[in-house]
């Protein structure tokens, strides 16, 4: 099996990063995040998690000479259109904290009956800048959003999405939990598996 000695993770995001870090246990890659290595963080003006996620990889993979590993992810409501989206990280404005965001939403929801939301994560993998076929896997997590805060662990919107089966907050979850469950789990045990497939 073919693997790289070395991947740069392109985020700033320290929930993000320990998830990753904890799903790629296992591998023997080496994983040197976007703060390790002190590159600046991308723009992401587009549309698409996709699209962003590209971007995003081919910054740090052009800036750290190593293949880059991005994350581009968030939470889409049907209420709203699937909104916040690409927009999740900055829903209540620039420099929003994530309780000021989940605020945000739970304000919008309060009076909306359809709670239907999920998370989705996009990854790619760009062996160089200019890779023509990078290596691309997603995840999907639904679930309803509360109207009130639950739970003190993990990151961004977790304390006001509900997992319907447990009945429990990504917030009241272990990180093994989520990660079982979470739409990053499931797009890096799908990257896991084209890894270890030879895909690189
Ligand atoms: P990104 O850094 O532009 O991809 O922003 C992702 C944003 O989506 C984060 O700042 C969170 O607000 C939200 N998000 C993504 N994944 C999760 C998760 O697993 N739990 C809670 N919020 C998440």
């Amino acid at each position: 099996m073919m693997l790289p000695p070395k991947i740069a993770i392109a985020s700033g995001n320290k929930g993000k990063i320990n998830e990753i870090n904890n799903l790629f246990r296992g591998l023997s890659i080496q994983l040197l995040s976007q703060l390790d290595l002190d590159i600046s963080e991308a723009e992401e003006p587009h549309y698409t998690f996709m699209e962003n996620a590209l971007s995003k990889a081919r910054h740090v993979s052009k800036n750290s000479g190593l293949p880059a590993l991005a994350d581009d992810s968030g939470i889409c409501v049907y209420a709203l259109n699937g909104q916040p989206g690409v927009r999740s990280a900055r829903f209540a404005g620039n420099g929003a904290t994530d309780t000021q965001n989940s605020q945000h939403l739970v304000d919008l929801m309060r009076h909306q009956t359809d709670r239907r939301a999920y998370f989705y994560c996009v990854l790619i993998l760009v062996r160089h800048h200019n890779d023509p076929a990078p290596l691309v896997t997603d995840g999907r997590w639904y679930g309803e959003l509360l109207r009130e805060f639950r739970g003190d662990e993990g990151f961004g919107y977790d304390p006001v999405f509900l997992d319907p089966k447990m009945q429990l907050t990504g917030s009241e979850m272990s990180t093994n939990q989520k990660n079982e469950l979470s739409h990053r789990g499931e797009a890096v045990r799908k990257m896991k598996r084209l890894l270890e497939s030879g895909a690189f």
